[in-house]
């Protein structure tokens, strides 16, 4: 039998930053993670730590993507004296590159109503071309301007899980891996989890699936319908510095290769790519700047978003299983250092953190699931 304070299941940027920070908060963690085979957005993503424009319709949410990003100065030098690793993160605020006077126009009044909502301190500046260009002098003629936020940044996300999970475990978590949960049971405030031919047992448990956590939380009473939406990317070979801001379409890495996104299609579990997809990101990545028609790609990939139905996060305790927990969220780059300093700390047993209280899985219940992607 194998015990500990704290099972986490799943092994993604989620599990791994709350699993940091609940063994920072004092817990024995393990956490189970399924095979290769597991569909992992970890792996896939932007690498943006983004809140422009987030929470339209949903204040609180823009509250919550700020406050993360506004602590990640300090995940990200947490991480490097833990481990040595710089995960890169660069917050020189990020450009939503517009195509249309209409984009243009929409993103005024969603920027607007944030600010009105949010307070005077979520700023954001609308651009025209030329004011773009003072800025990426190499953006195209057929952009017709930006909105710009001094909030976002990007960072280099495999870096990252890479530095959390070294973090983790220094602080003493134990990553099982080829453990795809295959039962959850409760009796007595102790949760059994049968997972790669073994038994394991801990008085707290948090899903952290993923995509799995949809047939995982009703085992212990939670509710987290989440549903995957597909993303593909292009990466470049390394160029010359050419771009210093992140944008929604294209960001330069630390490493110099300028990744060009992304897609977003709705067609299940299916992973693979397309190339008229990919075709279709390509031109618009050139669109925007068109010096990548000179770029060689060196490769391309695609994942599945965990998205709710409204886009946004799914952060719950089980009332029927006390000591169960759901975290699940669409933006778990972004997200990653509210997760290990203010998610990871309720778990722990630490106050209830009031800004989460909009993002009960419990507002799914009983509703005709629409997924929007309105994130
Ligand atoms: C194309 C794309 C671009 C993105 N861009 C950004 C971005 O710019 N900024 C941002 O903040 N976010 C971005 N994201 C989202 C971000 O990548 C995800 O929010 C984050 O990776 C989710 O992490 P996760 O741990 O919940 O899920 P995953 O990474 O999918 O991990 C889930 C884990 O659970 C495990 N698992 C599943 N079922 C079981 C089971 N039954 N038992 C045990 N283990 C199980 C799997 O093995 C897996 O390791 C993007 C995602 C995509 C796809």
């Amino acid at each position: 039998m194998n015990t500990s304070d704290l099972l986490v299941i799943g092994g993604g940027l989620v599990g791994a930053s709350v699993a940091l920070g609940a063994a920072r908060s004092g817990l024995k963690v393990t956490v189970l993670d399924e095979d290769d085979v597991a569909f992992r957005a970890s792996r896939g993503n932007f690498g943006l730590v983004w809140v422009q424009s987030k929470g339209f319709t949903l204040p609180d949410y823009a509250r919550w993507s700020l406050a993360s990003a506004q602590s990640w100065p300090e995940l990200s030098a947490y991480l490097k004296e833990r481990t040595g690793i710089d995960v890169e993160l660069k917050q020189p605020g990020g450009l939503h590159l517009c195509l249309s006077q209409e984009e243009m126009d929409t993103r005024k009044e969603r920027l607007q109503w944030l600010q009105d909502e949010v307070g005077p301190h979520y700023q954001f500046e609308m651009l025209d071309y030329d004011e773009l260009r003072k800025r990426v002098p190499l953006v195209g003629p057929d952009v017709v301007g930006a909105t710009y936020t001094p909030m976002d940044g990007h960072t280099n996300p495999l870096k990252l899980f890479r530095a959390l999970y070294d973090a983790a475990g220094k602080e003493g978590v134990q990553f099982k891996t080829g453990c795809g949960t295959e039962d959850i049971s409760y009796a007595n405030g102790i949760f059994t989890v049968k997972a790669g031919g073994k038994v394991w047992q801990a008085p707290k448990l948090v899903l952290a699936a993923g995509l799995g956590n949809n047939k995982l939380a009703p085992k212990v009473g939670l509710y987290a319908p989440v549903e995957p939406n597909r993303g593909e990317v292009l990466i470049s070979e390394r160029l010359r510095p050419m771009l210093s801001y992140p944008t929604n379409f294209v960001r330069q890495t630390d490493e110099g290769t300028v990744q060009i996104g992304d897609s977003h299609e709705d067609v299940g579990f299916d992973d693979g790519t397309i190339t008229s997809v990919l075709g279709g990101i390509a031109k618009r990545g050139i669109k925007c700047f068109p010096i990548l028609a000179n770029a060689n790609l060196v490769r391309a990939w695609a994942a599945l978003r965990v998205m709710s139905p409204d886009g946004y996060p799914i952060y719950q305790a089980s009332e029927s299983h006390p000591g169960a927990f759901v975290v699940t969220c669409h933006s778990g780059v972004t997200l990653a250092a509210n997760h290990v300093m203010r998610i990871a700390p309720w778990i722990a047993g630490g106050a209830y953190p009031d800004a989460i209280r909009e993002f009960k899985g419990d507002r799914f219940l009983n509703k005709n699931l629409v997924f929007t992607n309105g994130h």
